[in-house]
């Protein structure tokens, strides 16, 4: 029998889901949502459908082999591309109602995106390259919040130093402070993990982990069962669509990375969709 905590009843109608027992703040949805690239005859179905919904606070890993749409999805989730149809609500914003000027504010402002190449200005010190994108709003940083940001990450002796003196490591926390700096409504991470070695990985996911305890929102793209193991929940995606989804409930991390394993072992032997 389900436990409790995999009980959920999404509704992309509306800003709430149903999750262990009580209603809860949906800071993202997606209805029906679509992406095609190409044109007739050769159209490829990057998305098809998609219904997700994510919770404020959770730490939600999206897990799919190459080609299997992540990247497309994530891009429709920060505003970085178009839907060929369906929609997008991330916090009060329907994304397909911005227009180009508002979107590129709208990431600015409520999206956190963590890419593999952590694309930190090299001119400027850390600080400057955490507080960049308030400034650019022509906001003024709130300096305690953003020092805690950088002890949480063991940055607070690196304030001033220049991106070259940093290790690669170092480097993807300054990226991450960055993303964490404008208190965004959600962090978006693309395969964080991809050019880290094991022990690397795992530093920077008890990283996720432990910004994901203050609260904030993550959700990371990932073809790694290790790496979407330290989420709450982790949704399978294959051929543009979401198939499955699995709660970690009270599993370990080990168990939680047994369950995903298994899973995937299901969908890439073509085993019957389970719901
Ligand atoms: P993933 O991130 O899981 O590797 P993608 O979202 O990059 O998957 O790709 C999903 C599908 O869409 C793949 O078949 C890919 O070849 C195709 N695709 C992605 N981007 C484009 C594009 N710009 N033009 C045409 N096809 C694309």
């Amino acid at each position: 029998m389900a436990g409790m905590e995999e009980v959920l009843i999404m509704s992309s109608y509306n800003n709430f889901c149903y999750m262990k027992g009580e209603f809860r703040m949906s800071i993202l949805s997606t209805t029906h949502l679509t992406k095609q690239y190409g044109k007739e005859p050769n159209i490829v179905n990057a998305l098809n459908e998609v219904d997700i919904s994510i919770e404020e606070g959770e730490f939600v890993a999206i897990i799919g082999t190459s080609g299997s749409g992540k990247s497309t999805l994530l891009h429709m989730l920060g505003g970085l591309d178009r839907p060929t149809s369906g929609s997008v609500r991330v916090d009060k914003f329907e994304l397909g109602k911005l227009d180009d000027e508002d979107l590129t504010v709208f990431r600015r402002q409520r999206i956190g995106f963590i890419f593999q190449n952590y694309n930190l200005v090299p001119i400027l010190n850390v600080y400057e390259n955490v507080t960049m994108p308030i400034q650019l709003d022509g906001k003024k940083p709130d300096r305690e919040y953003i020092q805690e940001i950088l002890a949480l990450l063991g940055l607070e002796k690196k304030l001033y130093n220049m991106p070259n003196t940093l290790s690669g490591g170092q480097q993807q926390r300054v990226a991450i402070a960055r993303a964490l700096a404008g208190k965004p409504a959600i962090i978006l991470a693309d395969e964080p993990t991809g050019a880290l070695d094991s022990r690397a990985s795992d530093e920077l996911l008890r990283l996720f982990a432990a910004v994901n305890e203050t609260g904030q929102t993550i959700l990371m793209v990932t073809h790694s069962a290790r790496a979407a193991s330290r989420a709450g929940r982790v949704l399978f995606i294959k051929d543009g669509e979401v198939y499955h989804q699995i709660y970690r409930g009270n599993s370990t991390n080990e168990q939680m990375y047994q369950k995903i394993s298994d899973t995937l072992t299901v969908l890439t032997t073509g085993g019957e969709r389970s719901e």
